[in-house]
């Protein structure tokens, strides 16, 4: 295993003479973002959602590589100041006795942040020097020798160098040039659903996780809000035909599936998902695609090599992010060369996290009862003092396991002139 401690410095030149669209204003796209507009290219970054999304599940950062890269970004700080600060998460028995304390980096690794306070972070550090357009998306992208043109859904058609998909597991970028997500979507068996409800249980910084054969019912608290808490539901199943757009339809499944949980707490929750404004429920997937890139569009983050939950995807996103700047500014804007090296660098280093995430179904709901009590003895174990520095070393491999390179910008050569804080 190779580690971020590794010097391995890297020519970078500088990307004034690029003008680049982004697609995408979460996490990998801002993240880019500030990587290209210190390295002096033009950024445009587009986002469907009318302004910046708030909230979304909170995403952690574990070891070595994680750590370096927000050092180099230069967000390491405030991340810190807005983590969640996430306490002991108890799986408990139906009537509420505690069962498994799980370790709180098991989780919420070295430093946990809310998906949109990560985001506000990032954009607020880039809109200086970054164009940022929301409530649009790209209608069609038609590309030649010396450029892409790209037409939108609403604003007037414009002429890019090159475009970068940063729009998630179910990329529009991607749909557009690599075609339908089908055969890239790799199903994992299962589907995972998260909601607000009321602090009926008074969680402060923890939560409690309830688990019957093939479904799982967790209530946490991460922000210390006396008033609100999250629920997750997490479910094996057959692949399910469902329209993404129907909430209500949703609701529906997830209401049936939920029917009878024993759990003392479960059906005040089940109201809650009753009344919920906002649902998120989709599969446990993973993104594999042939190639990160086709001619001037490449792409970043779970547009590339999403693993919804348990594969560190938010840290793979700045990793990656990291990396394809650095490289197409080493390959002084080539892209052919650039993304090519981005690929080369990132593809086995993703596949590692990715690997990780096939195992958060079968954790998080095991579908024996049989199952589930073989996973409570083992994370007992694993979390007790005599195991729980090994088990912190082993739930951070994959993440670190990448000699990151350190692209030092010319003619001044010096990486800290563009450490500039955002
Ligand atoms: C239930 C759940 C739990 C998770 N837990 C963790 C965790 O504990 N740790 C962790 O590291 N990661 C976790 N993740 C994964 C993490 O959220 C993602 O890996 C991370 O957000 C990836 O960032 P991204 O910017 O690539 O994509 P996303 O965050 O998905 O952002 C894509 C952006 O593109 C925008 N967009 C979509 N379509 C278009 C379009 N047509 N035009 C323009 N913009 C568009 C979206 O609105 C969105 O803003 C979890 C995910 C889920 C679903």
């Amino acid at each position: 295993m190779t580690t971020a401690t590794h010097t391995n410095q890297t020519r970078a030149h500088s990307l004034a003479h690029l003008n680049v669209l982004i697609s995408g204003a979460s996490v990998a796209g801002p993240a880019l973002a500030l990587w290209l507009s210190r390295y002096g290219a033009r950024v445009t970054v587009l986002e469907k959602a009318p302004a910046l999304r708030e909230g979304g599940f909170a995403v952690d950062f574990r070891g070595d590589v994680h750590r370096t890269v927000l050092q180099r970004m230069g967000i390491w700080d405030e991340v810190h100041r807005r983590q969640t600060h996430m306490g002991r998460q108890t799986i408990v028995e139906a009537d509420d006795k505690e069962r498994v304390d799980l370790p709180a980096f098991l989780m919420s690794g070295d430093v946990e942040i809310f998906r949109g306070d990560l985001s506000t972070i990032l954009y607020e550090g880039t809109r200086d020097h970054v164009e940022y357009v929301f409530g649009d998306s790209i209608a069609s992208l038609t590309e030649d020798s010396e450029g892409i043109d790209v037409t939108f859904d609403h604003g007037a058609p414009r002429r890019f160098d090159l475009v970068v998909g940063a729009d998630g597991l179910h990329s529009n970028t991607r749909r557009l040039v690599f075609g339908d997500e089908a055969p890239y979507l790799r199903f994992l068996g299962y589907y995972v659903a998260g909601f607000r409800i009321p602090n009926h249980l008074g969680l402060d910084r923890t939560a409690r996780i309830y688990s019957e054969p093939g479904r799982t019912l967790m209530i946490s608290n991460y922000d210390g809000d006396p008033e609100r808490a999250g629920a997750a539901l997490i479910f094996g199943s057959e692949r399910l035909d469902y329209d993404r757009h129907d909430t209500a339809g949703q609701k529906r499944i997830l209401a049936q599936t939920f029917a009878g949980l024993g759990w003392t707490h479960a059906a005040r929750a089940l109201e809650g998902l009753e009344s919920a404004e906002e649902l998120y429920f989709d599969a446990i997937a993973q993104i594999h695609v042939d190639r990160l890139s086709k001619g001037r569009v490449v792409l970043l983050g779970d547009a590339g090599y999403g693993a919804t939950m348990g594969g560190m995807g938010t840290g793979t996103a700045l990793v990656g992010a990291y990396v394809l700047a650095g490289e197409l500014a080493a390959a002084r804007g080539d892209h052919r060369a650039g993304f090519a090296a981005y690929e080369a660098e990132i593809r086995d280093y993703a596949k590692g996290c990715q690997k990780i995430s096939g195992n958060a179904g079968p954790f998080l709901a095991p579908p024996s009862e049989k199952k589930i009590r073989s996973r409570d003895r083992v994370y007992r174990l694993l979390g007790s003092r005599l195991l729980a520095g090994f088990f912190k070393r082993l739930t951070e491999k994959a993440a670190s396991d990448l000699a990151l390179k350190e692209y030092a910008l010319e003619p001044s050569g010096a990486y800290a002139s563009l450490n500039r804080q955002p």
